[in-house]
């Protein structure tokens, strides 16, 4: 089977003063299809970095990215805007709603930059609205929401296209644990359900549970990749596990307890 996702010895270099840095410096791994996964590490590891490089956002100074089969450097760059449109649903930390547009009208643009803004595109778009918790929301613009009910928006809008790829940049970040559990579980369920691939970044050992595997990244590298067979524990119990503690998290221990 084709596999969703293959990122191959990905080094990405940011000019900075007269030196660089080395943001992520050679990561690999793969994605099957059906597969979500955490992407998670200490602040400055390369996650975002690295979830921008698979969005075809920004490019790698070396290495390869093949999604669905197709190496985005084969790709000109009029062709990988469209792959992007079609193929990837992304949600990074700053939601970059457009401000003058309501939170369905918000999720509709996309729709209508694939050509494909019709009577069950529009249907889509509020059902995701919905499934989100926001049927009362739908037609109010962005800065009459909350910081959470922003975040949702942005998710509904990186579904809309029903993306083989979903990349989401700490989607639970602004959310109460209710709502934050109900979010990861939706991305988790239609990952799984349409045989698509999601990558997750995530500081909450509460949403680390929902993902298959969690791909931990330290110093652009990545360190380990843990599967539940590692430490079934994990699962059951995550502050038993010794695997997946607050320090691989990146977060303090004492906000873990
Ligand atoms: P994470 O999301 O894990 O916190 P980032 O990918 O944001 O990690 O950052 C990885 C490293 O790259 C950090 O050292 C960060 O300071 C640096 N970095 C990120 N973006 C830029 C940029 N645009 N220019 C220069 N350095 C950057
Ligand atoms: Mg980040």
């Amino acid at each position: 089977m084709t596999l969703a996702l293959e990122a191959k010895s990905v080094v990405k270099q940011y000019p900075v003063g007269s030196g660089t840095v080395t943001a992520v410096d050679g990561a690999s791994f793969r994605l099957q299809p059906g597969e979500f996964v955490a992407l998670v590490g200490p602040s400055g590891s390369g996650k975002t970095t690295m979830l921008a490089i698979l969005a075809t956002l920004l490019a790698p100074t070396s290495g390869s990215i093949v999604i669905g089969g197709q190496d985005l450097a084969d790709m000109s760059q009029k062709e990988r805007t469209r792959f992007r449109r079609r193929n990837i649903g992304f949600t990074f930390q700053d939601n970059n709603l457009v401000s003058y547009l309501t939170a369905l009208e918000n999720v509709e643009l996309m729709l209508r930059l694939n050509g494909e803004f019709n009577a069950a595109g529009r249907k889509r778009a509020r059902e995701l609205l919905a499934l989100l918790g926001l049927e009362e929301r739908m037609n109010v613009l962005p800065r009459q929401l909350s910081g959470g009910q922003q975040q949702r928006v942005a998710i509904a809008r990186s579904l809309i296209n029903r993306p083989t790829l979903l990349l989401a940049d700490e989607p639970t970040a602004s959310l109460d644990t209710e709502r934050a559990i109900q979010v990861v579980e939706t991305l988790a369920s239609l990952v799984h359900e349409q045989g698509h691939a999601g990558i997750m970044v995530t500081h909450d050992l509460r949403m680390v549970e929902f993902a298959d595997r969690i791909i931990h990244m330290l110093d652009g590298r990545v360190e380990r990749i843990i599967t539940p067979q590692d430490d079934l524990s994990c699962l059951a119990d995550p502050a038993a596990c010794r695997l997946i503690t607050p320090d691989v998290l990146g977060i303090e221990a004492s906000t873990a307890a």
